[in-house]
This record gives structure tokens, C-alpha cells and sequence, in this order.
């Protein structure tokens, strides 16, 4: 089945070039030109993917991604930011705000291509996996939620789908320290787009998710070699 992406982007221009970009890959592009329309667009039907231009008029990128990354309709839709080269802070705020990758322009189809399919794959990937219980962490992976238990009852833990996937790693690998560069070789599937310090970036973002059930600590820094998952807090 096509693959639905969403491109947000005032200039049209970039978005015809990215329409006839996806529609070559094989996806079916849907175009909106601000905030507004898109959100428009995912009413009516939730995309596979957003393409989204880090500056607009009214909300900018970085705004919608947050927003969108609140919302339960939204929240598990992989987000692909568009950013102009030189904006290096820029991209570690919208890793922050949830987006999963980011591509720099200008960019070629080829590159861009090569990763939307990366994090798509990324994303079947997390619900093709099964379920895993560690501690008081639960995955229904069919659901594709994590859970808290919490005095008997489950509590829904929202996460970003790049926090998901690292979250599932650490949980079927437990007890276990992981370098950043083997993170991102089992999280990101060794993508040579992203740097190591996205690693950090999602591993705050992650702890920060856990931090209101008091199980952030389970995710562990080991100084000098990487990270652990561990119950023994
Ligand atoms: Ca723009």
C-alpha cells in the first residue's frame, strides 16, 4: 500500500519539487501550506509521514511538531523536519521537540528519499515487535503504548515514536551497557545521517517521559561508555 506523506511548506516552489519527489518514490504526497491546512489534513486523514519546513508564517515547524507530538491523533506520526544549512542549533531544538530526523537544505531527492524509507522502516518495524515487561515498565507492542504500574493499575506512559524504539531496545536488552554508536546502529539501523549526540538528545527526551512515574532512573549513563537499562536503581 502507497504511503501518504504530508509536506508542510509555504514556498511552493519546495513543494511542488517535493510532491514530484515523493510521487517518483512511490508515495502519495498531501500538500498544505501552513500550520492551519495541515492540521486540516490530518483530520481527515492520518498521514504515514510529515515532511515539515522548519520555518512558516503563523506557527513555525518547531511549534507544530511539539503540538502535534502532544496530541493522541498525531503523537505516533514519524515527523522529518526541513531546516536551512547553518541552523545546527535548530535541529538539536527540533530533536527536542520530538521530530525524528531532519534533512538540510538544499537536498536531493535521492537523499531525502532514502530517509523517509529509513524512518518508515523504523516505525513498521516497532509494530511488527511483540510486547515486554521489565519492572514496572510494560510495552503492548500490538498497541504500540507503554505502560506504568502503578499501585495495580496501568498507566499510559506518551512517547514519541524515536523514544518508543529506543525504549523497546533497552527493554529486550536489559542489564546491558550500549555505546552510542551501537545505539544508533539498533535504534536508527545505522543511518550515516545521524550524529551521535541525537542519541543524547533522545535519551534526555526519554527520561523525561519517565521522570512523572519515577522510572527515569532506570535508564542509566555509564561515564565514558554509554548507556544501561537496569531496574537495579
Ligand atoms: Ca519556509
Amino acid at each position: 500500500m502507497q504511503k501518504h506523506i504530508l509536506i508542510v511548506e509555504d514556498e511552493p516552489a519546495i513543494r511542488d519539487m517535493l510532491a514530484f519527489a515523493l510521487r517518483k518514490g512511490d508515495f502519495v504526497p498531501i500538500c498544505a501550506a501552513d500550520g492551519r491546512q495541515a492540521q486540516e489534513c490530518i483530520a481527515e486523514r492520518v498521514p504515514d509521514l510529515i515532511l515539515l519546513d522548519w520555518m512558516l508564517p503563523g506557527s513555525s515547524g518547531l511549534e507544530l511538531a511539539r503540538r502535534w507530538r502532544r496530541d493522541a491523533t498525531s503523537r505516533a506520526i514519524p515527523i522529518i523536519m526541513l531546516t536551512a544549512r547553518g541552523e545546527e542549533n535548530d535541529r538539536v531544538g527540533g530533536l527536542e521537540a520530538g521530530v525524528d530526523d531532519y534533512v538540510v537544505k538544499p537536498f536531493s531527492a535521492r537523499e531525502l528519499l532514502a530517509r523517509i524509507r529509513a524512518v518508515l522502516r523504523r516505525s513498521r518495524e516497532d509494530d511488527e515487535d511483540g510486547s515486554v515487561q521489565v519492572g514496572a515498565l510494560r510495552i503492548d507492542g500490538a498497541a504500540h503504548r507503554v505502560f506504568a504500574d502503578e499501585a495495580g493499575t496501568a498507566q499510559p506512559i506518551p512517547m514519541g515514536p524515536t523514544e518508543y524504539r529506543l525504549l523497546h531496545f533497552f527493554m529486550t536488552h536489559p542489564e546491558r551497557v550500549y555505546t552510542r554508536t551501537q545505539l544508533l546502529d539498533h535504534v536508527w539501523g545505522g543511518s550515516v545521517y545521524v550524529e551521535e549526540r541525537t542519541v543524547d538528545v533522545h535519551i534526555r527526551r526519554l527520561r523525561k517521559t519517565l521522570e512523572p512515574h519515577r522510572l527515569d532512573a532506570m535508564v542509566q549513563t555509564v561515564r565514558g561508555a554509554g548507556y544501561r537499562f537496569s531496574t537495579a536503581v
